[in-house]
């Protein structure tokens, strides 16, 4: 250890997780040393069944709401949504400088553009190997490979020694655009001031191997396109993954063909990666979607959105017929070139389907190798880890499956295990001489946005999942004020509960009038213990239509009081 990671003044580095950690998605560390916060990435997680009416879910804020005066900024690891785009909410709360690679901090100024925000971020765009300086913290950026361009690992270095962040990596020794991971710039960093902790991706801990290289991808697409020479291709992918753009591009140029970008965030990253260069197409091999009707079908490629299945984007919509610029038919080959992010099966599953019934071919990563992964298989890891030999490891980015495989791996490889620490989101781990363990909690609560609407709470979404799935009973009545003495109703409404199928209709009649005669005991009952305000009596509505419902019908719908006092 050199001497500047001596830890002086005996305080410890405490690193807090705020989100990523049990779940791929909304990825957000913060290191905090001498009164300063550092922040790395701070991205989003999309929304599954489970969250029904959600649109993102967001890291926990409050700890560095509540800290606000010692943030000095964030670091972006890359440019993914799972890593940039809560910028905008934290924006709101805070201003921020942000340092990361020129495309990752572009592909995050347009969502804070829309926001409104530019001017309270303070963009820094940082080049391969720079070191930056934010407070105590000095930040080193290190090319690694991923599935979007100039992705990079932090080598962050504080008082009480390096820290490297792997970012998401994987360790593509044939990449398309010829920038290779630096391991080298590891090793050096392992050797001359070791490394005090690594914090590593963890997404594929559960693979054995080594992840294929993104350019086989190009291969496999080069076979693929010149067999349809008569037909219309369709392809679809992340629009953030550059590298598959330009491969996807090549291969349709080279079989003859013409690329019409499709979906707004595909058109508008292919124009922004082709102003930074980091995407090579020629103008004139570039249509618009509108015209594509004008060319024969064997000259078509279209490139667009929606390899998850979202239900509003351009595939979705091609697979329903409602696409208003192609309609897919037997002339068309689609072809999927993503992997299915966990929770999106069944959307991807419905997708392909309707692909079918358009009668297009279809083929997808279970049919044809049309996709790698930008995540490290376990030989990856090993090699990772055997390189930055660090003193300590705690596994990120991961479900809680891939973060215990991880530190699994790390174990076998020969750390002790005292030295590997599986922490989950909210967890504070503190760092310091001879110190590494969990010491508290911080708030990290998943931070629910439906439509404009921030700050959704856990409530919210248990009554919509009670609402769709037993529906619910209004009990509407109204009382003298004072006495308690009932002047109209009960009356009982109901939404998405019970049946009134005609054979059951009796039964549910039956099941009204008992419910009205025990609303009104219900009622009786606040009055005699002498509380006949709104409030108390709506309690005890409620209390006793629940009761008698579930005692009937088994069924436990969302039961809704509304008294008034006349
Ligand atoms: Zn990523
Ligand atoms: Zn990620």
């Amino acid at each position: 250890m050199s001497p500047s990671n001596e830890n002086k003044s005996g305080e410890n580095l405490k690193v807090v997780f705020l989100g990523g950690l049990g779940e791929i998605g909304r990825n957000c560390a913060a290191l905090e040393l001498d009164g300063e916060i550092l922040i790395i990435d701070c991205g989003l997680m999309f929304p599954t069944l489970e969250t029904p009416g959600i649109d993102l879910i967001l890291p926990d804020f409050e700890y560095l709401q509540e800290n606000a005066d010692k943030v000095i900024g964030v670091a972006v690891t890359h440019g993914h949504e799972d890593h940039i785009g809560a910028l905008p909410y934290l924006l709101r709360e805070m201003p921020l400088k942000i340092w990361g690679s020129q495309l990752a901090l572009s592909l995050a100024r347009s969502r804070i553009e829309e926001a409104g925000l530019l001017g309270r971020a303070d963009m820094v765009p940082v080049q391969d190997g720079d070191v930056v300086q934010a407070g105590g913290f000095s930040v080193e950026f290190i090319p690694v490979t991923h599935s979007v361009p100039d992705a990079h690992a932090l080598a962050i270095r504080t008082r009480v020694g390096t820290i490297v962040h792997s970012g998401d990596f994987k360790l593509d020794l044939s990449p398309v655009d010829g920038r290779l991971p630096d391991i080298g710039r590891l090793a050096q960093i392992a050797r001359t001031e070791g490394i005090r902790l690594l914090m590593g991706d963890s997404t594929n801990a559960e693979e054995e191997g080594h992840s294929q290289s993104e350019s086989s991808v190009g291969e496999v697409l080069d076979q693929i396109m010149p067999r349809y020479r008569d037909k219309r291709v369709v392809v679809t992918c992340f629009a953030s993954h550059i590298h598959r753009i330009q491969q996807i591009a090549d291969a349709a140029i080279d079989s003859g063909r013409m690329i019409f970008p499709l979906g707004r965030s595909m058109g508008r990253n292919i124009a922004l990666a082709r102003n930074l260069g980091l995407l090579d197409i020629a103008e004139h091999h570039l249509a618009d979607i509108e015209t594509v009707s004008q060319y024969p079908d064997g000259k078509v490629c279209v490139i667009s959105t929606g390899s998850q299945g979202e239900p509003l984007s351009a595939l979705s919509l091609m697979a329903a017929n409602e696409n208003r610029f192609l309609k897919l038919s037997n002339r068309d080959v689609v072809i999927i070139s993503a992997d299915i992010i966990p929770g999106n099966e069944s959307a991807v599953g419905k997708v392909i389907n309707g692909l079918h019934r358009r009668g297009a071919e279809v083929i997808h990563a279970g049919i044809a190798r049309v996709h790698t992964s930008g995540h490290a298989k376990r030989d990856e890891l090993r090699l990772m880890h055997s390189v930055c030999q660090p003193e300590s490891f705690i596994p990120v980015h991961g479900e809680f499956r891939h973060l215990s495989s991880h530190a699994a791996l790390a174990v076998e490889m020969g750390m002790d295990e005292d030295q590997v620490i599986v922490a989950l989101d909210g967890d504070v781990v503190e760092i310091g001489e001879g110190v590494l363990a969990k010491r508290g909690r911080v708030s990290a609560n998943y931070l629910y946005v439906d439509g404009a609407v921030g700050g959704i709470s856990k409530g919210v979404l248990r009554d919509r999942r009670t609402l769709a799935s037993e529906g619910v009973v209004i009990v509407v009545v109204a009382l003298e004020a004072g006495s308690g003495t009932v002047i109209t109703g009960p009356e009982i409404i109901t939404r998405g509960w019970a049946h009134h199928a005609d054979d059951e209709h009796e039964m549910v009649e039956e099941l009204l009038t008992e419910l009205g005669d025990a609303v009104l005991h219900a009622i009786g009952t606040a009055v005699a213990e002498g509380a006949p305000d709104s409030e108390t009596v709506a309690r005890h509505i409620r209390k006793t239509t629940a009761k008698l419902i579930e005692k009937r019908t088994k069924m436990r719908p969302m039961v809704v009081p509304v008294v008034t006092e006349i």
